[in-house]
């Protein structure tokens, strides 16, 4: 991804850290039940894309502007992921992860819009998709969608409800730009933290070692390590002891007779666990990003502006 010039400021295009799978949906008079399923790193210029605002429009959406993102997921462990959702969420009937006891579940003539709800509940549902540190951002109250189905008219809450969402999966509401001073503000978070504790460990001359393995860390490979979310809980370890030490108590909850512990373990990837230290519910999406912005920020001197 190219770096703007104003690179020391946390702009609206500085989205390195972000990639959403979004939700459209028509505002054109006779196609209000049309959705399009989409995925970006900046909704906001994406959506001005798919209104001719800005070229290099998506050539299938210009006959049925102007559009609305509806709603939008983010958070997914990589870009990859995000791609292979968005995959599953376009074509629910062929998503062997969803387990449909018939094709029918989602049968093509449906409205797309109807479809994409009901896939995207399910899917969220799901538990492989589920595992993963999700967030959804509602743009527009479900409530407020009308939605035909045959004769009767229905609301589009009726087929996504929010409330049954598993809990793990952070739900937001707002406009583009409440969204995006949202997000700058947990940026903001994880560099004031990263920074504070990047000052700390250097002044201890570097020779702190990880929580776990006790064995030292080298706090100038970025990469290396990963620091507690809690500003006030010093605890760092290296990333793959941290990594091992959730797979396996994520291993040993999920272990049935049927799928063994040892089994599991070789093929979990880390969600989620408690700090070694101060016992707080770490996402590991979260630990990521956050050392893929101390990374950036600290590694490049990069000053927050408030
Ligand atoms: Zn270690
Ligand atoms: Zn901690």
């Amino acid at each position: 991804m190219a770096e703007n010039e104003n690179s020391s400021e946390v702009s609206d295009s500085k989205y390195e850290e972000f990639y959403c799978c979004y939700l459209l949906r028509s505002l054109a008079p006779n196609y209000r039940q049309t959705g399009y399923i989409g995925s970006t790193n900046n909704p906001k210029r994406r959506l001005r894309q798919h209104n001719g605002e800005i070229s290099l429009g998506a050539k299938q959406t210009v006959k049925k502007r102007p559009w609305e993102i509806v709603l939008f997921v983010y958070g997914f462990p990589n870009q990859v992921a995000a791609l292979q959702f968005e995959w599953s969420w376009q074509n629910p009937s062929k998503t062997r992860r969803l387990h449909l006891t018939s094709r029918d579940e989602f049968r093509e003539n449906d409205d797309k819009l109807s479809t994409s709800l009901r896939a995207l509940s399910k899917m969220l549902q799901d538990k492989f998709w589920s595992r993963w540190p999700l967030h959804l951002n509602i743009m527009v109250p479900l409530g407020s969608i009308k939605l035909q189905q045959g004769r009767t008219t229905i609301n589009a809450s009726t087929l996504f409800d929010i409330t049954n969402l598993p809990k793990k999966i952070r739900v937001t509401n707002g406009n583009i730009d409440e969204f995006n001073d949202y997000h700058k503000g947990s940026i903001r978070k994880h560099v004031r933290n990263e920074y504070s504790k990047y000052l700390e460990q250097i002044k201890k001359n570097n020779i702190s070692s990880c929580n776990i393995c006790l064995e030292n860390i080298d706090f100038n490979n970025h990469k290396d390590y990963i620091n507690c979310l809690n500003i006030d809980c010093n605890m760092s370890s290296h990333i793959t002891c941290l990594a091992k030490q959730f797979t396996k108590s994520e291993a040993l909850e999920e272990s049935t007779l049927k799928n063994s512990y040892d089994k599991l373990k070789e093929e979990i990837l880390p969600i989620s666990g408690k700090c070694p230290i101060c016992q707080m519910i770490l996402l590991w999406g979260d630990l990521i990003q956050a050392m893929m912005i101390r990374e950036k920020y600290v590694l490049n001197d990069l000053v927050l502006k408030e």
